[in-house]
């Protein structure tokens, strides 16, 4: 045996060893002769550095510094999933899911919804390449490095399997293994982790990655992403990942009716706090994969898969105090500061109390005790007053008057729930938040600027609006405090380049209220113009698709503002993209005006992604499952056998895609 094979051979021990460990929990050697072996093959390794691999079972020790995690565009979106709270919701859905599909005859798989961070492992050839975290689903951080260190994630998988795949799954802490972190921690002094999911999803950003390898965390996996059709149910797909080495959960189950989905989930509320995971509810997704395949996505979540939560716990405590948040849009918010406490492990001291209305409707009062709840959202809300515990001399709430900010009257206009701070433009939340807003990733994406130098710099006086950060100069910034010549200069490059972000970023970024991310772009393709915009009457405004009355307002509110006529004229004059650029006005037509595409398969001349953007950039719209209402199917190589069935059935065209690029050009 040459030392290659011999490499080889240990590597394949010991990567059996640890699947043994770490996914079976059946170890069948002792911890001293497994680090003999993996010492073998240490020293095999620094003496032959020529048959390095990263996904050798060495490597999982760690020791990799990760300074700046870049962000990694999905290849397929991670979606959310949509959320169920009763049989009621379950049966609704199984009807939805029924009626897509044509046919009653259908099975599920039942999971448990582990409650960690969710991560996608793609694998090319069988190898581990890269890991990235879900982050907004579009895009997230890579963090290879440290997941290499988790110990249940095969880097090399053995060949019976597909061989080019993403697998998705939740990265967890065992509640255990939390308990030991947080007992180590308090004797060293250092303060407590207040519950295992955050600390899960901060120890996949930890920059050393040997501190990550220390810490007990696990990867439960749950979908396989892949264009190669080897499987044809999620069930059996998950069996066989779980072969080859991955963890997959024992207590994934196959269900035949709905029935035996309310069995699971009954089974599984009252089990649950006996698994060494935390969990918050169970998913059911149908399991064949045509059928996934045929009811598609919504705009945020599978058709083919929900979650059903389980009934959050409640705890009582007592409200010390309510105070008022000021937003970037001068929105008050009302928040509860209560007496710590515990609550579904962790620590408890503010609720959202949502708005005026709110408070009245329960009737909530300061010294009150209060029945707080905590669902998936991270500030828990308060639900009820424990009326028999209310103190003699208690008043009802009066709501804030002013401005806890700048003090000034709050108003609040009809049909609004929310009371604002009017004083747009001398409110330090408002100020720093607008400009927070300017510059986050989905509007400038200013790159060397963060939301507390923007705070600092207002305190500063160095700006006082958006259009401020174009006059910086690095001279400027330099004496502020922490901030050195080269974070500074990087700072001022990332502001100038921000000047080539398109015109519909640009709108999403002015921050005028209503006019989020999508209504922006439909704005901007409108329009076409902030000149036009501006100058565009009610009318006009309420004319646009999907722009209602109240959008509409806002905008005629903002453009008429003489503060916002100044802003807008000096980013012009910096040179921001305030109208849309030549280059993407000639790839936009109007040729599919109206017409209602559904897109199916794989395709060669551009991507699928590609394929919609052009549905879009033409005026079409892409819908994700036909109906009587779709135009056009494209169809690629390999479109779904029901798919086509039902467009035959509804007597919707079919398209290559070579016709459909015809259409367009
Ligand atoms: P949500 O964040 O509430 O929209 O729920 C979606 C998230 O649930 C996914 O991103 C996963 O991180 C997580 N999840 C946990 N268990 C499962 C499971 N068995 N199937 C799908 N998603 C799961
Ligand atoms: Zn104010």
């Amino acid at each position: 045996m040459n030392i290659q094979q011999k490499i080889q051979l240990l590597r394949e021990e010991l990567r059996q060893h640890n699947y043994n460990y770490y996914v079976l929990d059946n170890a069948t050697i002792s911890d001293y002769d497994f680090d003999i072996k993996l010492k073998e093959l240490e020293m095999l390794e620094n003496e032959h550095p020529a048959f390095f691999d990263s996904n050798s079972p060495t490597q999982i020790v760690g020791g990799t510094i990760t300074k700046k995690f870049n962000t990694v565009v999905h290849k397929n979106r991670m979606y959310s999933l949509d959320n169920s709270y009763s049989k009621e919701d379950l049966l609704d859905w199984e009807k939805r899911v029924e009626k897509v599909l044509g046919t009653s005859a259908l099975e599920f798989t039942c999971e448990l919804k582990f409650d960690g961070a969710s991560i996608n492992l793609t694998y090319e050839n069988g190898q581990f390449v890269k890991a990235v975290t879900r982050g907004d689903g579009f895009q997230g951080d890579e963090v290879t490095n440290n997941i290499r260190t988790i110990r249940s994630i095969p880097l090399s998988i053995k060949n019976d399997f597909v061989r080019n795949f993403e697998m998705r799954g939740e990265i967890v802490l065992p509640i255990d293994g939390f308990h030991k972190m947080n007992e180590e921690r308090v004797a060293n002094g250092e303060e407590a982790y207040r519950n295992p999911r955050n600390t899960a999803s901060g120890s996949l950003k930890l920059q050393d990655s040997a501190e990550v390898a220390k810490r007990p965390l696990d990867c439960l996996l749950y979908q396989i992403v892949t264009e190669e059709r080897k499987y044809k149910t999620h069930f059996e797909s998950l069996e066989n990942a779980r072969k080859v080495g991955f963890k997959v959960p024992e207590t994934i189950s196959l269900a035949k009716s709905i029935d035996e989905v309310f069995d699971f989930v009954n089974h599984w509320d009252a089990k649950r706090h006996n698994l060494p995971y935390e969990t918050d509810g169970v998913v059911i997704k149908v399991n064949n994969l045509q059928q996934q395949e045929e009811l598609g996505y919504t705009a945020k979540a599978p058709r083919w898969a929900i979650a059903y939560k389980f009934k959050a716990e409640q705890v009582a405590t007592v409200l010390n105090e309510i105070t008022y948040q000021v937003g970037r849009t001068g929105a008050i918010t009302p928040v509860a500061n209560l007496e710590p406490v515990q609550l579904a492990g962790t620590t408890v001291k503010r609720a959202s109390l949502h708005n005026a209305d709110q408070i009245e409707k329960l009737d909530i009062r300061e010294k009150d005790t209060v029945f707080v709840e905590k669902g998936g959202e991270i500030i828990p809300k308060i639900i009820a007053v424990d009326f028999t515990k209310r103190p003699e001399n208690s008043e009802p709430t009066q709501y804030a008057t002013n401005c806890p900010e700048c003090n000034t009257q709050l108003i609040r206009t009809e049909g609004d729930a929310k009371h604002y701070c009017p004083n747009e433009f001398g409110c330090a939340p408002q100020i720093t938040g607008r400009i927070q807003h300017f510059i986050s990733r989905k509007a400038m994406d200013i790159d060397g600027l963060g939301g507390e130098t923007v705070d600092l710099l207002r305190k500063e006086g160095l700006i006082q609006n958006y259009a401020d950060l174009y006059d910086l100069k690095v001279a400027q910034v330099i004496p502020l405090e922490r901030m050195a010549e080269k974070s500074a200069q990087n700072m001022v490059d990332g502001i100038q380049k921000s000047k080539e972000i398109p015109f519909e970023k640009v709108l999403f970024a002015l921050g005028i209220r209503f006019v989020g991310e999508t209504v922006a772009k439909k704005l901007a393709k409108h329009f076409k113009s902030i000149d036009n915009l501006m100058s565009a009457t009610f009318e006009e405004l309420i004319h646009v698709d999907e722009i209602g009355d109240r959008i509409a307002q806002s905008i005629i509110d903002f453009s008429s503002d003489l503060g916002n006529i100044q802003l807008i004229n000096r980013l012009k004059s910096y040179g921001l993209q305030l109208e849309v650029s030549a280059e993407s006005l000639e790839n936009q037509t109007d040729k599919l005006q109206g017409q209602i595409f559904v897109v199916s398969g794989v395709f060669h001349q551009m991507s699928r992604n590609e394929l919609k953007k052009a549905i879009e950039d033409n005026g079409g719209k892409v819908s994700s499952s036909i109906s009587k209402k779709t135009n056009f199917i494209v169809a690629g190589d390999n479109m779904g056998p029901s798919k086509l069935t039902k467009a035959q059935d509804l007597g919707v065209l079919i398209i290559s895609e070579q016709d459909f690029i015809d259409k367009i050009s």
